[in-house]
Formats: structure tokens, C-alpha cells, sequence
């Protein structure tokens, strides 16, 4: 017992400081929500993108739903598509992560519905639908001791008979579609789905492909979307909190 307290007085408090001192310690390369300056794209901006997120008709556009991040478009047209530091994605309109000219804003609150419900208490399962594993690794991190999410009441469980949510990651592959639904049936009412990562959102680089069923709100009701590719932890963190009503 005295060896395990001195381990512990040894590595004091290992917990990171994010959300109680935001923003979060983001790494240099980190790519957020872009800037979008219409008129100033030069030709052949929406070829350049691999999952078709930009479109340039009538005016200048991107889904950050359909992104992946890659930075492709910034670097062909710097002058339009500047990516920033703003980590803050989360949105429960699909619609909302269309970018054009106007500053983005994520949704400042959610249903207060949500926030009753679940403000002290999520339980997520969480269903990889054909994700390559990169979204649901950082699902993962948020359950480690640098980001401890289980300190804001959420956590993920085993069965979604005592899940409150489930955050479906990957583009929904045709396998994995009965399970998710069955997955999502064994519920109890009310319940709550969260797209997590682009290719959730959208289907991302996969959307198109006869083995996946693309965006997920095609199969089930969403009530948040978190873009990214994969979404940062910080990301996803800020999201959750913001969505059952707790501040980040
Ligand atoms: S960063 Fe996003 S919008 Fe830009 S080219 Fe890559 S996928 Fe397309
Ligand atoms: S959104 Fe990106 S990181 Fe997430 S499952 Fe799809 S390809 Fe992988």
C-alpha cells in the first residue's frame, strides 16, 4: 500500500488541463475548421479534392462533412481555403457544416431536452461500422487517464441495453448494417446517435462505393455530428460536453 501511494505522490497528476484551460495543447500540424474566401479559388479547386467536399458552383463551398483534412485545397488555393486552429465541430444540423464565406459556427446549445436527460450521466455505446480504426482509437483515448471523460459522467458500455447513445464511427459497410440496426433497436427509449468522423457523417472517402451505405443520418436519426478525419480527441470532448449541456 505505501509502495502504491508513493507511485502515485511520484507521478502527481497525470489528467490533462483540457476543457478547464482551453483551447487544448494542439499539435503544430493540427488542421481545423478552414476559412472559406469565395472569388478567390483559382481553376481547378474542386478537383482537387478527393471526397468531392468542395463545389465552386454557383459560389465557393465545403463540406466539412465530406472532408478529410488532407489540406490538398489550401495548397492549391491558399488565397480561399485557409485551415485554421478551431477545433470546435460538433453540430446537431447537417447543414451547418456547409462552409461558404460566412465565419462557421458550431451550435452554441443543443436541446435542453438533452442536457435534462443526460447532463450528469451518458452512457455510449459505441458501433464501429466499417471505420478504419483511426476515429475509434481516439474514441479510446478519451476513456485514458490524459483525457478522463469518465470524470464529466461519461462513459462507454459494453451493451446497449444500458446505453444512452450509441456514436457510430466508419461509412456503415453493408456487414455491419444489420448490427448497427439491431444495435440500435436493443436501446432503451429515448435514445441518441452520434456521428463520429467524416466517414459517419458522409460516407467520406468511401461514399459512393456499393460496400458502404454512406452517411449514417440515411439510416438512423443523428443528433450530433463531429466531422474530422479523425475527429481530434479535443474534438469529440468539446462536442460531448457542449451536447449534454456541460461547458468546455
Ligand atoms: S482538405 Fe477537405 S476540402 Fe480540402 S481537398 Fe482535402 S478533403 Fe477536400
Ligand atoms: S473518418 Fe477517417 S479516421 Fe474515421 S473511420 Fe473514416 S477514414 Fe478512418
Amino acid at each position: 500500500m505505501f509502495k502504491v501511494l508513493k507511485a502515485r505522490f511520484r507521478q502527481k497528476y497525470r489528467t490533462g488541463k483540457f476543457p478547464e484551460s482551453a483551447p487544448p495543447n494542439l499539435p503544430p500540424h493540427f488542421c481545423g475548421v478552414p476559412e472559406i474566401h469565395p472569388g478567390a479559388e483559382k481553376p481547378g479547386l474542386a478537383e482537387v479534392c478527393p471526397t468531392g467536399a468542395i463545389s465552386v458552383v454557383p459560389d465557393l463551398t465545403l463540406d466539412l462533412g465530406r472532408c478529410i483534412f488532407c489540406g490538398k485545397c489550401a495548397e492549391h488555393s491558399p488565397e480561399a481555403v485557409r485551415f485554421t486552429r478551431e477545433y470546435r465541430m460538433g453540430t446537431a444540423r447537417r447543414e451547418s457544416l456547409v462552409l461558404s464565406g460566412r465565419p462557421y459556427a458550431a451550435d452554441a446549445e443543443f436541446d435542453a431536452g438533452i442536457r435534462k436527460l443526460y447532463g450528469h450521466s451518458l452512457k455510449i455505446r459505441q458501433v464501429s461500422a466499417g471505420g478504419c480504426a483511426a476515429c475509434e482509437l481516439d474514441f479510446n483515448v478519451l476513456h485514458t487517464l490524459a483525457w478522463d471523460m469518465g470524470r464529466f459522467g461519461i462513459q462507454a458500455v459494453a451493451s446497449p441495453r444500458h446505453a444512452d447513445c450509441i456514436l457510430v464511427t466508419g461509412p456503415v459497410s453493408r456487414n455491419m448494417l444489420t448490427a448497427l440496426q439491431k444495435t440500435f433497436e436493443a436501446m432503451p427509449r429515448p435514445n441518441l446517435v452520434i456521428a463520429c468522423g467524416t466517414c459517419a457523417v458522409s460516407g467520406g472517402l468511401f461514399a459512393g462505393s456499393p460496400e458502404v451505405n454512406g452517411a449514417l443520418d440515411g439510416i438512423l436519426p443523428v443528433d450530433l455530428y463531429v466531422p474530422g478525419c479523425p475527429p481530434h480527441p479535443a474534438t469529440l470532448l468539446e462536442a460531448l460536453l457542449r451536447f449534454i449541456g456541460r461547458k468546455a
